[in-house]
Order: structure tokens, then C-alpha cells, then sequence
């Protein structure tokens, strides 16, 4: 790091230069907005990308597209397209990621606004995908475009990407970029993920996730005689009544030390899914014991807890039920496993920002972690690039809401943030 890079003036005049590039940061946004990159089941990914793409090539990027190519979900009607731009300074490291990822949940109900006009209404603006997190997308980028504004040069490399797919697990987004070593530790140094942290707050990490499905087996016959037969919603009722009243009660003295928001999620906790069995709702209704019922699981657990354990905790019950009644037949599947991640609080990165957030806001940034998982898993458990974190404008209460909103004055405040993290990490000519 140069002295140069952290000097008064030099950061009084990219800090200028963010406000004053304020307007075009948030005109990029409105035409983010104004693309329905809705996921699922992945909607004009291609054009945002373009978009994406075509803005960081004329501040200067090598740009690159990576299409999810092997991935079941990249297909000819909904293709997967990620972006990447590139621009190296002097020297190639340390090299600072930015990623976004441009999809965004679907509409719902309850709007009084159009979510694709990208409105503006009181220093707001409107959108799906505002805070989550196309804000955090064009901020990032105008961040580095004010420093190069300045006439200055950074000395190692920065790179931006927009990715797709992270509201369905990123697998065609952060995954593969990953696995195909663009986002790997042996080129990139830190990554900021620009998802919606609230502008004063940064995530180290998030909480681990364990989805499965219980399935339980009985055996049909006429619902007159029900004696003749064996019920699976009855296996079921079973097993929920165990999880309610043993597992629920035990998870919740479960209690992690990382700084998880809300501070209500900083507790392990299950919740059932989707349940099922029997015959379908609708139409017409013929009596039958049910022979097949099941549901699925969310088991959100802590970096204290271990993986096996928490699945063991769960076997351990079916096998209990199974212990107590010799009818009791089950399966038990694993549908999504992801462990918690969490950067070291004391790295580089971590300081480099809290120390840029405490210029611009007078103190430092709150560090938490996130009660839902976002790509930093696979930036850390693919990528192997350990000092990775989330930062962004966007309000997290926000997200997939009705009238999705972003404060634009916030948007402005976290580009200085980034400009100034930038400069801290990578250092000026
Ligand atoms: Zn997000």
C-alpha cells in the first residue's frame, strides 16, 4: 500500500468524485431495475448481463462472459450467463473481487408501485431487486469509476461480476465461476459480496442449512376399516410430535457466539417446509388409508454444531419411533447441505473496510452474520478465498418484499465505503 492512496486529499477527491457521479450510479440502477431478471426461473439474464458487461468495458474492464455450460439449469430458453470484468493495475495482487448477483425473487402480491419502473419517490427508490441486490451491484461499480475519475490508478487488480442464480443456490452463478477458477485463491485475494447489509453493517458469514425429506410408509386399505391398514400420516404425526416436543425444545437452548441478525436467529432451529400425503386436495375424494406421507425439513444449525450430529440427532428420533412401533417405516433424504462460513473478524479485509466505514459514518460498522445463507459458500468452500465477506446498501428487511425499496442516499454512502476500501487494499500509482 502507498502512502499516496491513503492520504487526506486523495480520499477528499474520490469522495467528491462518488457524489458527483451520484446520478449516473443511480440511472445504471433504474436500467438494472428495469430488467425482470425474475428467478425461477431466470428471466433475461442475458441482457442484464450484457448490460453489466458493456458498463464495466467502458470503465475500462477486460470483459469476459461464463455461461453455466454442464449445469442442468442452463438451457436454451432461460440460459445462464455470468459476467466478469477485469482490471489489473500495475501488479496482479492483490486482486479485490466484486460480486452481485442480478437475479431476483419473484414479484408476489401487494405492490402499489410498478416493480419494474425503477420509480423514485421521497429518496427512494422502487424495484425488485433494489436492495436485493442490484444496488449493491451498481455501487460497487461507480466506487472504482470515481477513483479512476480521480486520475488515479490503482495498483493492484479489481474485479466486478454479476452472477446469476444465488436466489436458487448459486450453482450456475458463484459455483461455477469457482469451479472453473475465476474466482479462486490463487488469484483472488478478498471478494465483497455486495448483498444487502443495511450500509453500516458488514456479514462475515452465515449459518449452515440442512434440508431433508422424512418419508413414511404405511400400508392402503378401505378407509371404512381403517384396522385393515396402516396409516403413514399417522407415522408422520408421529415424528412431528418428537420434533415439536423433543428436538424443538433442545435447539432452542442452542445458542451460536457469532453475531447472527436478527439476534433471534442466533439459535438452531427446524421448520417444516412442505408436508404431504394422502390424496390430492382438490377433486374428488375416495377412502383410503394413506400409504405414503412425508415432509420437508429447513434445519438451520451453527457454526458450533456439527454436520454429522445434526443429522444424527434426526435419525436418532425416526429410530426411536421404529424402536417403539416395528410399523413404523421411514426413509430419510438429504436434500441440500450447506456449512456455515465465516471470515476471521481480525483479516485484512475485514479491517480495510471497517476502517473506511468508520470515516464516512464516525463509527465502526456493526460485524454480523447473516440468518440465511448467500454465495460466500461457495467463494469459500470452492473458491478457497477465505477473506470474503458481504457488503451493501441495500436493507435487508427489505428484501423480497411488497415495494422493495433502496434509500439512494445510501447507495452514494456505500460506494464511498467501497472507493475507500479499494484504495486501503490495493493502493494507488
Ligand atoms: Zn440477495
Amino acid at each position: 500500500m502507498t502512502k499516496q492512496s491513503l492520504s487526506p486529499s486523495v480520499q477528499e477527491a474520490v469522495l467528491k468524485r462518488v457524489e458527483e457521479i451520484g446520478s449516473e450510479m443511480i440511472s445504471f440502477l433504474q436500467e438494472l431495475i428495469r430488467i425482470p431478471t425474475v428467478n425461477p426461473p431466470g428471466e433475461h439474464y442475458v441482457v442484464n448481463a450484457e448490460l453489466i458487461g458493456g458498463k464495466l468495458r467502458e470503465f475500462g474492464y477486460q470483459t469476459h462472459y461464463i455461461a453455466a455450460e454442464g449445469c442442468h439449469e442452463h438451457t436454451e430458453q432461460y440460459p445462464r450467463l455470468n459476467v466478469l470484468g477485469r482490471m489489473e493495475g500495475s501488479r496482479k495482487r492483490p486482486c479485490l473481487h466484486f460480486n452481485g448477483h442480478f437475479d431476483v425473487v419473484p414479484v408476489g402480491e401487494g405492490w402499489t408501485v410498478d416493480p419494474f419502473a425503477a420509480e423514485i419517490q421521497d429518496g427512494k427508490l422502487y424495484g425488485r431487486g433494489a436492495s436485493d441486490q442490484k444496488a449493491g451491484i451498481a455501487a460497487s461499480i461507480f466506487a472504482i469509476e470515481a477513483i479512476r475519475r480521480s486520475g488515479l490508478r490503482l495498483q493492484g487488480t479489481v474485479e466486478q461480476s454479476g452472477s446469476v442464480d444465488e436466489e436458487s443456490g448459486g450453482f450456475a452463478g458463484v459455483a461455477h465461476m469457482a469451479k472453473l477458477g475465476w474466482i479462486s485463491d490463487d488469484k483472488t485475494d478478498f471478494v465483497i459480496i455486495t448483498e444487502p447489509t443495511n450500509v453500516d453493517r458488514l456479514f462475515l458469514g452465515h449459518r449452515g442449512v440442512y434440508w431433508f425429506k422424512v418419508t413414511t410408509h404405511g400400508r392402503i386399505a378401505h378407509g371404512s376399516m381403517p384396522h385393515l391398514g396402516i396409516s403413514a400420516v399417522d407415522h408422520l404425526v408421529d415424528f412431528l410430535y418428537d420434533v415439536n416436543h423433543q428436538l424443538k425444545p433442545s435447539l432452542a437452548q442452542r445458542k451460536t457466539a457469532v453475531p447472527v441478525e436478527p439476534p433471534g436467529s442466533r439459535y438452531a432451529s427446524i421448520n417444516v417446509n412442505a408436508i404431504f400425503g394422502g390424496q390430492p386436495e382438490e377433486g374428488m375424494q375416495t377412502p383410503c388409508v394413506v400409504d405414503r406421507s412425508g415432509a420437508i425439513f429447513d434445519r438451520r444449525f451453527l457454526a458450533e454444531e456439527n454436520f454429522d450430529d445434526v443429522r444424527g440427532e434426526v435419525k436418532a428420533l425416526l429410530e426411536q419411533l421404529q424402536g417403539k412401533n416395528p410399523e413404523f417405516k421411514y426413509n430419510m433424504e438429504d436434500m441440500m447441505i450447506v456449512q456455515p462460513v465465516q471470515t476471521d473478524p481480525n483479516c485484512e479485509l475485514v479491517s480495510a473496510i471497517s476502517q473506511s466505514a468508520e470515516q464516512i459514518f464516525g463509527r465502526l460498522p456493526k460485524l454480523a452474520a447473516s440468518p440465511g445463507t448467500y454465495d460466500q459458500k461457495h467463494v469459500v468452500r470452492v473458491g478457497n478465498v477465505q477473506q470474503c465477506i458481504a457488503y451493501g446498501p441495500g436493507i435487508l428487511d427489505q428484501a423480497h418484499l411488497p415495494d422493495e425499496h433502496v434509500l439512494i442516499e445510501d447507495v452514494i454512502t456505500s460506494a464511498k465505503v467501497m472507493a475507500l476500501t479499494a484504495l486501503r487494499l490495493l493502493g494507488t500509482e
